[in-house]
């Protein structure tokens, strides 16, 4: 059982300065959104350093919270848009324990509020 709970978080991990992109997920992106690869290409994700773990970085958006955020993440709902082809990294993390969310569990705890967005500019 997780001990996060991502539903009642805004969404940290999609804030990442680095999202890295493979080209498999590329592929899985442009084949969701029925475009080509060289649409997605052009439209999502900007050039990546490998070492990242990835060809390509994600495109980022302006999020009112946390400055950019993931052009995938929806703002509204606070939640991914194509979860269904979401990359790799994505499915990956977090495994068993999440940071993010032990920190803002504490936060709303501390302060009493249950809908708090802790910021992680300061720290
Ligand atoms: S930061 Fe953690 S709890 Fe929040 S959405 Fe990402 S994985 Fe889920
Ligand atoms: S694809 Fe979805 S889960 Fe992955 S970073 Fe973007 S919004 Fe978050």
């Amino acid at each position: 059982m997780p001990s996060y709970n991502c539903k009642k978080c805004p969404g940290y991990c999609c804030s990442y300065h680095i999202i890295p992109v493979k080209k498999s997920d590329l592929k899985r992106l442009a084949k969701h959104f029925g475009i080509s690869f060289a649409e997605a290409e052009k439209k999502f994700v900007t050039k990546g350093d490998p070492k990242d773990g990835g060809e390509y970085k994600i495109r980022r958006k302006t999020d009112e919270h946390f400055g950019k955020i993931c052009r995938f993440f929806d703002t509204e709902t606070r939640k991914c848009s194509v979860y269904e082809a979401r990359m790799y990294i994505c499915r990956a993390y977090p495994t068993g324990r999440c940071g993010y969310y032990d920190f803002l569990k504490n936060e709303r705890e501390t302060q009493g509020d249950d809908e708090m967005v802790a910021s992680t500019w300061n720290i």
